[in-house]
C-alpha cells in the first residue's frame, strides 16, 4: 500500500499534470488525492488519537463518545444531550469554545512520506515541477498554482495555504461536534473539501458560509456544488441563509456547474 502510494506520488512529482483545462485537472487531482488519503485516514485515526494532546479554549477535550474537563472553570458542552436542529441554532456561539484544532488536524503526514496533506496538495496541483526546500523533498518552496477563489497565480508556496471549502469550525458548530474523531479527521482531509488559496483570502473568508463569503464569479458554481455535496456527504445542517444562497447560485448555474457523476458522494 505505502509502496504503491510512494511510486504514485513520485511519478506525479516528476510528471506534473499538464494543462488540460480547469475541470479535467481538478477531477484527476481529486481522484488521486481521494485514493491516497481515504484508506490512510481510516488506518491512522484508530492509533493516533488515543488519550493525549491539546485542550480546547474551554479547558477540556472530546475523547471517543464523551467529553471531559482538565482545567478549573471548564464547562460541559451540550453536544451529546441536545436534540435536533433548534438547539443547534440557539447554542452555536457557545459551542465555538469547544472546538479543538487537534481533533480536526490536517497538518499530519498520514502516509509517512514526510509530506503533510498540504505538501501533497502543493505537489499535485502545481502547473510546473515543484521545487523543494530540502533534498528529501518534504517541503515545497516554489511551483505555479492557480488560486480558484481569486483567479490569481502564485509561485511561492508560502503565499498559499489549504482552505476547507466548508470550514472546520463551521462543521463543528453545525453538528460536527457530535462526530467521532475519525469522521472529523476524514472531513478535514477529504480532497473534496481542500482547495489551495491565497492566505489573505483564507483570512477574508474565515469561517463564513456562502451567504457571507463567495469566491470569484467564475468559481461560484463549483464552489456551491462542493458545499452541497459535502453537506450531504457528512449530513451537516447548514444555516438557512447559506442554504438559500446555494440554491440561488444553483439556479443561476443550470446543469453545467454540477459535480461530475463520479465525484458525487455515494
Ligand atoms: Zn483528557
Amino acid at each position: 500500500m505505502e509502496h504503491l502510494i510512494r511510486s504514485l506520488m513520485k511519478s506525479l512529482a516528476t510528471n506534473p499534470p499538464k494543462e488540460q483545462g480547469a475541470m479535467p485537472t481538478r477531477t484527476l487531482l481529486r481522484l488521486t488525492l481521494r485514493a491516497l488519503l481515504t484508506p490512510i485516514t481510516l488506518l491512522c485515526t484508530a492509533t493516533l488519537w488515543a488519550h493525549a494532546g491539546g485542550l480546547d479554549q474551554n479547558g477540556g477535550h472530546y475523547q471517543f463518545n464523551s467529553y471531559h474537563c482538565h482545567l478549573g472553570g471548564c464547562e460541559m458542552p451540550d453536544t451529546f444531550n441536545r436534540v435536533g436542529r433548534d438547539s443547534l441554532l440557539i447554542d452555536r456561539r457557545d459551542r465555538e469554545k469547544f472546538f479543538n484544532e487537534e481533533d480536526w488536524n490536517f497538518e499530519q503526514d498520514f502516509d509517512n512520506d514526510c509530506q503533510s496533506t498540504r505538501q501533497e496538495m502543493l505537489v499535485l496541483t502545481s502547473r510546473i515541477e515543484a521545487r523543494y526546500t530540502n533534498p528529501r523533498n518534504c517541503i515545497v518552496r516554489t511551483g505555479e498554482w492557480l488560486d480558484e477563489y481569486t483567479g490569481e497565480i502564485f509561485t511561492v508556496a508560502t503565499q498559499i495555504d489549504i482552505d476547507h471549502v466548508i470550514p472546520r469550525l463551521y462543521a463543528h458548530t453545525h453538528g460536527g461536534d457530535r462526530w467521532p474523531q475519525s469522521k472529523k479527521i476524514q472531513f478535514s482531509n477529504d480532497p473534496l473539501n481542500l482547495v489551495l488559496v491565497e492566505k489573505r483570502e483564507i483570512r477574508r473568508k474565515s469561517n463564513r458560509g456562502p451567504s457571507r463569503y463567495l469566491p470569484r464569479k467564475e468559481f461560484q458554481c463549483e464552489y456551491a456544488n462542493l458545499w452541497k455535496g459535502l453537506a450531504e456527504k457528512y449530513d451537516l445542517d447548514l444555516d438557512q441563509r447559506d442554504a438559500n444562497t446555494l440554491k440561488k447560485i444553483e439556479e443561476d448555474c443550470g446543469t453545467d456547474g454540477l459535480i461530475p457523476e463520479d465525484q458525487r458522494p455515494a
